[in-house]
């Protein structure tokens, strides 16, 4: 099962990736989670990465698509995956779309995680306090995430309405209810 979780920042994707790909046994790809650990060891991507990250823009595609078409490459997918914050831009879905072809693959399913803008601001502040994210302490780096989540990653959710693969799901209630929403449209 190849999935892709998509939804604003602080909507629950990594959280939800997580459980689900427990439940699944599939395989959490998390760019934001891979970029995070090249800035700590402190790799040629992650020194190119860490401004962007730091003023909540996006990172260039061409760094991404590289960095995901390593990890195709290297069979650890090959079980099956959640994709959570990749793609964020048409141009990734569309480098992605190619990468799957060229391997005879192909997603099954996004899942788009719907949550109101004033949650996510409370909730990243609450997240801010507990990981300690530095873009998630600073309420106008939250706001521009948030700005360009709406300019460059909404589009991508009729690019996979168009490929009649998308699913959304109400995010707000507790982690566990969103969880059992998430596993029944899967499962269904
Ligand atoms: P996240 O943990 O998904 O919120 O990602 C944290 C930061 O990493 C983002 O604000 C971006 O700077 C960068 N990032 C993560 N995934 C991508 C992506 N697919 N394209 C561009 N930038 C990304």
């Amino acid at each position: 099962m190849n999935l892709l979780f998509l939804g604003p920042p602080g909507s629950g994707k990594g959280t939800q990736a997580k459980v689900v790909c427990e439940d699944l046994g599939i395989l959490h790809l998390s760019t934001g989670d891979l970029l995070r650990d090249s800035v700590r060891q402190g790799t040629e991507l992650g020194g190119k990465a860490r401004k962007y990250m730091e003023a909540g823009e996006l990172v260039p595609d061409e760094l991404i698509v590289g960095m995901i078409e390593e990890k195709m490459t290297g069979g650890e997918l090959d079980n099956g995956y959640i994709l959570d914050g990749f793609p964020r831009t048409v141009p990734q879905a569309e480098a992605l779309k190619a990468m799957l072809t060229k391997n005879n693959s192909r997603l099954d399913m996004a899942v788009l995680i719907d949550v109101p803008d004033e949650e996510v601001v409370a909730r990243l502040s609450k997240r801010a306090e507990i990981e300690g994210r530095a873009d998630d302490a600073d309420e106008s780096i939250v706001r521009n995430r948030l700005d360009v989540y709406k300019k460059q990653t909404q589009p991508i959710i009729d690019f996979y309405r168009k490929e009649s693969i998308l699913e959304a799901v109400p995010g707000t209630g507790t982690i566990d209810e969103i969880t059992a929403r998430i596993l029944s449209v899967i499962k269904e």
